[in-house]
């Protein structure tokens, strides 16, 4: 999503205001409306709602359109949301009470349509106009501004929906434009996996033989548990005034967050040019995962504060972007627990649950991300290996205790060539070393 701000004058900006309150009011009108059939269909609505939409709002029609679609699209995603919590927790408060209030639409936004109610003039390379519907009518040509790279992606892709946003604490608009580029699909010259989470915000392992953890500065730790701290200091209080503050605090939360998993992808992607990235799917479930304990513990908790999946989004966008490598994604299970050289799987070979590896059956000693990071970028190789590697590195678990590499003197030549090469990467990366990003 490219992010662009106006440079509108006051009388424009009170007609971007307006019309963007009224979109929002009748979308709240809608969903308030909608909560005794709680359809999702777009057409019904559009039946029950869009004269009175224009007439009580005064939107254009194209944006009254809009203003159901949206309302359906809400629905939707609350029906689903009811659907996994009647699941999971059929008889809980929660679930009886799910449908007892409206939804509401706090933040003012308006959802155009690319084309009919926004299109845009280009000029010089960073010169773009907009031209955007109101309550009052059509504002011709207000200058945009944004990152340079972004003129750069609005020309090129293909341009969707723009959504104009306000943000009550800048109190500024922006015009946020979906751009979808097309992008060739290179070879990638490295696989490297990526280990996000808890203690370190990234373990990183490299075909190429680089492993590295990388930490967040002390400075960034701190200020995230300052708003953490503020946060429960504000929801404890509950007054009308704390809420607001709440909300302000949230938003300030949420860029500063943004800002920092931004640095941390580009520095990433950057280090790595025209890399596989290789990712955890974190949609499949981490209980199997080896946890840390004891004093680790408030590391977790203020580590799980960071939106992994974010993290992740922005690594493979800018990935494909600057390289056009596209990154994968694979299941995660007992990555933290696999032996990258023998295959052998077992808690145990995270000794008191920390944040040592050693395998218990032939003694291979890592850090326990790292090897996370390592089995991850295996598991794409595995992948894109015509023997079933997999099968290999999750074999049956030998009898613990012994020493040594464990032999494997029944494998055939090519299996056994390419374990060769495994452990060859392995042996060239023995150190690792800690990477500090700031500003
Ligand atoms: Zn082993």
């Amino acid at each position: 999503m490219l992010k662009f701000k106006f440079d509108a004058t006051k009388e424009q900006k009170r007609q971007l205001f307006e019309t963007a309150e009224a979109y929002t009011e009748a979308v709240n009108f809608v969903l308030s409306k909608n909560l005794s059939d709680k359809t999702t269909n777009v057409k019904k609505l559009h039946h029950a709602y869009y004269v009175t939409i224009r007439e009580r709002f005064g939107l254009p029609a194209q944006l009254a359109v809009n203003v159901n679609r949206d309302a359906a699209a809400i629905y939707k995603t609350l029906w689903a949301q009811f659907k996994e919590l009647k699941r999971r927790k059929p008889d809980s408060k929660a679930t009886k009470k799910f449908w007892d209030k409206p939804p509401k639409r706090k933040s003012l936004i308006a959802k155009y349509t690319y084309n009919r109610t926004v299109s845009f003039k280009f000029a010089n390379w960073n010169e773009i106009y907009v031209s955007i519907s109101t309550l009052q009518g059509r504002l011709k040509w207000i200058r945009i501004y944004g990152w340079n790279k972004h003129y750069e992606y609005l020309r090129q892709g293909k341009i969707g929906d723009p959504i104009l946003s306000y943000d009550r604490s800048s109190k500024t608009f922006f015009l946020l434009v979906p751009v979808t580029l097309e992008i060739q699909e290179r070879r990638p010259k490295e696989i490297v996996g990526v280990d996000v989470g808890e203690r370190h915000i990234m373990a990183v392992a490299s075909t190429t033989g680089k492993k590295y953890l990388v930490n967040l500065p002390e400075e960034v730790k701190r200020r995230k548990q300052r708003y953490h701290n503020l946060r429960s200091e504000l929801m404890s209080k509950g007054t009308r005034s704390a809420k607001r503050k709440l909300q302000k605090l949230s938003r300030r939360e949420k860029r500063f967050t943004e800002n920092v998993l931004h640095i941390v992808s580009k520095t990433l992607v950057e280090s790595h040019p025209q890399a596989r990235f290789v990712l955890e799917d974190l949609t499949q479930i981490r209980s199997n995962r080896v946890t840390y304990r004891g004093k680790d513990k408030e590391a977790r908790r203020q580590a799980e504060q960071w939106p992994f999946a974010s993290l992740q989004k922005k690594i493979e966008y800018k990935a494909a972007l600057y390289y056009g490598v596209q990154a994968v994604y694979v299941d995660p299970s007992y990555t933290s627990q696999t032996c990258p050289v023998c295959g052998y799987v077992s808690k145990n070979n995270r000794p008191n649950h920390g944040e040592r590896f050693v395998c218990q059956n032939c003694g291979y000693k890592e850090h326990a991300d790292i090897v996370g990071a390592i089995n991850i970028a295996l598991r794409e190789l595995s992948k894109t290996q015509e023997e079933n590697l997999k099968g290999l590195l999750v074999s049956q678990p030998n009898a613990p205790g012994q020493t040594g590499r464990a032999s494997s003197p029944s494998l055939g030549g090519r299996v056994a060539d390419l374990l060769r090469r495994i452990e060859k990467y392995l042996d060239n990366s023995q150190e690792i070393w800690y990477k500090k990003f700031g500003r």
